[in-house]
C-alpha cells in the first residue's frame, strides 16, 4: 500500500484526488502537493472578471483546508523533473520529493497566435488568475476589446466583457465561429444573435501583426481593414503541460497516455484532467477532454486508486455548454460525425436549433441552441446530454424524434433515461456531503 502520495498540480483534478484519498483510505497516509499556483478554479474566472464574485471565491482550498487535509504543500513551486526509476520528483528550487505513487495533474496553458506583437503589454491570454488580474486592469467601460479566436474559451468570457460596458469585436481565422463546438447552421444562428446584441464578428480574418498605436493596440490582418482597440485577448488555443516530463519515460501523445484506471505506462504514476489522455465514454479510445467535469471525475478515480480501492473509469463524455447574451449553446458526444445519420430542426426566427446524430437507435451526439428564456431550451440541454450519456436505445421514439426534434421530453421520459443514469456513480458509491469531507470541490 502506497504511504506517500505526491500530487503535482493544484487544479480541479489535483484537489479532487486529495479529497478522495482522504475519503477512501483506511489509514491516514502522507500527501504532498506541489503546485505552481495556489488551488483555484479556472472555470469561475469569468465571474471574477466581471466582479460577480470576489477574488477570494475563486480559491478551491484555502491554507486552512489544506492543513485540515494534512497535505504538505509546496505552493508556487514547479515540478521540473520526474525520475520514475527512483520515484523522485525534483522541483524548481532543487527540492527532491520521494513518493510511493504520484499524480500528474499539471493541466494546460494558453497559447498565443505566433504573430509579431503578441507579447506586447495589453495583449492578454485568459487562462490563469494572474492573467485575469491583468485583464481586469485593462477593460474599462466604453473601451474596445478585441478577442482573437471565437472558440469555447472566448465564449465563456464574452458576457463578462459586455457587462463591464466595453465594446467587443471577435475575430476568427476560420470561416465561422465556434468551429470546434457546433456546425455551420448553429454557428450562423449564434453569429446573428450576437450581432443583434452589439458584438462585432469578423470571420476568415487572419491576424498578421499587433502594434502599439498611441496608447492603444492596432491589429493588422491579411485582408480587410485594421482594428484599433484598448485591449486584446488571445483565445487561440491551449496545450497540455507536458514538457517537464521529458526523459521521465512516461508515455505521452496529445496528453499522458493512461489506461482505464488512469494509470500511465509507469505503474505508480497516474495522470488526470487536462493533461491526461484518458478513455472517451462512447468510443473508449484515448482523448484529451480539456473540460472541468473530466478533470473532476479523473481526480476522484485516481484518488480512489491511490487509496488502494481499484476503481475503473467508464470514460468521459465530451461536452461544451455555454450561455452568451442569454442564448444557450451546447454540444455533446460525436456532434461532428459526418457519417452519422442526422436529424435537424431549425427555427431561425427564434434562433433555435437541434441536431441529433444517430448510431442505430441511440443518440451518439447532439447540438442544441436556443434562447435561455425558452424553458424548453434549458430543459432540453440536460435531457439531450442524458440521452447521449446513457446511450439508451430509443426504439420507436427514434421515429418520433426524427419528426419532432424539438420535443425531447416524451422520449427522455419514456425510455427511462434518468432511471438509467441515477444509479451511476463515479466511484461506485454516493458522493459525500460537505461536512463529511473537509471541502466540496
Ligand atoms: C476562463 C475559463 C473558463 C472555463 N470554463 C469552463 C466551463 O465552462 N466548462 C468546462 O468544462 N471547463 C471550463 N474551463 C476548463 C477547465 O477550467 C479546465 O478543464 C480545468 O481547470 C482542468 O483542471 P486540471 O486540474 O486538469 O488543470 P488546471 O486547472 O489547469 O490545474 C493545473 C495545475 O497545475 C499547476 N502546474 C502546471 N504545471 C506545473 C508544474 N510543472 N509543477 C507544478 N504545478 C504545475 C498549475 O499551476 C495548476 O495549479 C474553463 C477554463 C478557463 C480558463
Amino acid at each position: 500500500m502506497a504511504r506517500r502520495h505526491l500530487i503535482i498540480g493544484g487544479g480541479t483534478a489535483g484537489m479532487n484526488a486529495i479529497r478522495t484519498i482522504r475519503e477512501e483510505e483506511a489509514e491516514r497516509s502522507e500527501i504532498m502537493l506541489v503546485s505552481a499556483e495556489k488551488p483555484y478554479s479556472r472555470m469561475v474566472l469569468p465571474y471574477y472578471l466581471d466582479r460577480s464574485i470576489s477574488e477570494s471565491h475563486v480559491f478551491t482550498a484555502t491554507a486552512a483546508v489544506l492543513a485540515e487535509w494534512g497535505a504538505k504543500t509546496h505552493l508556487g513551486r514547479r515540478a521540473t523533473n520526474l525520475d520514475t526509476k527512483a520515484s523522485v520528483c525534483t522541483l524548481d528550487d532543487g527540492t527532491r520529493l520521494e513518493y510511493d505513487d504520484c499524480l500528474i495533474a499539471t493541466g494546460s496553458s494558453a497559447v498565443k497566435a505566433p504573430v509579431p506583437g503578441a507579447e506586447l503589454p495589453g495583449v492578454h491570454s485568459f487562462w490563469t488568475l494572474d492573467q485575469c488580474r491583468a485583464l481586469i486592469a485593462d477593460v474599462k467601460p466604453g473601451g474596445h476589446v478585441v478577442m482573437v479566436g471565437a472558440g469555447f474559451i472566448s465564449f465563456t468570457i464574452l458576457n463578462s466583457i459586455l457587462s463591464l460596458g466595453a465594446k467587443l469585436t471577435i475575430v476568427e481565422i476560420a470561416p465561422r465561429i465556434l468551429p470546434r463546438m457546433i456546425d455551420d447552421t448553429g454557428a450562423s444562428l449564434v453569429e446573428d444573435w450576437l450581432t443583434r446584441h452589439g458584438v462585432t464578428i469578423r470571420t476568415d480574418a487572419r491576424l498578421n501583426k499587433i502594434e502599439d498605436a498611441k496608447g492603444k493596440k492596432r491589429l493588422k490582418f491579411a485582408k480587410g481593414g485594421d482594428l484599433t482597440c484598448d485591449a486584446v485577448i488571445m483565445a487561440t488555443g491551449i496545450r497540455t503541460n507536458l514538457e517537464w516530463l521529458k526523459g521521465s519515460g512516461i508515455r505521452v501523445n496529445q496528453g499522458v497516455v493512461v489506461d482505464d484506471h488512469l494509470r500511465s505506462n509507469v505503474a505508480n504514476v497516474y495522470a488526470a484532467g487536462d493533461v491526461a489522455e484518458g478513455p472517451d465514454r462512447l468510443s473508449k479510445s484515448g482523448v484529451v477532454h480539456a473540460i472541468e467535469p473530466t478533470a473532476q471525475e479523473h481526480g476522484r478515480v485516481v484518488g480512489a486508486n491511490m487509496a488502494g480501492r481499484g476503481v475503473g473509469y467508464a470514460g468521459s463524455l465530451v461536452m461544451n455548454i455555454v450561455e452568451v447574451c442569454h442564448l444557450d449553446v451546447a454540444s455533446f458526444g460525436a456532434w461532428d460525425d459526418g457519417k452519422a445519420e442526422a436529424t435537424v430542426g431549425v427555427k431561425r426566427d427564434r434562433h433555435a436549433y437541434r441536431k441529433l446524430l444517430w448510431t442505430d437507435d441511440r443518440l451518439s451526439g447532439a447540438i442544441i441552441l436556443g434562447p435561455s428564456s425558452d424553458i424548453w431550451t434549458t430543459n432540453d440541454v440536460g435531457m439531450l446530454k442524458g440521452l447521449v450519456q446513457s446511450q439508451v436505445p430509443l426504439a420507436r421514439f427514434k421515429a418520433y424524434l426524427k419528426t419532432n426534434p424539438f420535443d425531447i421530453k416524451p422520449a427522455f421520459i419514456a425510455v427511462k433515461t434518468a432511471g438509467r443514469l441515477l444509479p451511476e456513480t463515479v466511484l461506485g458509491r454516493p458522493a459525500k456531503a460537505p461536512g463529511e469531507t473537509p471541502v466540496a470541490v
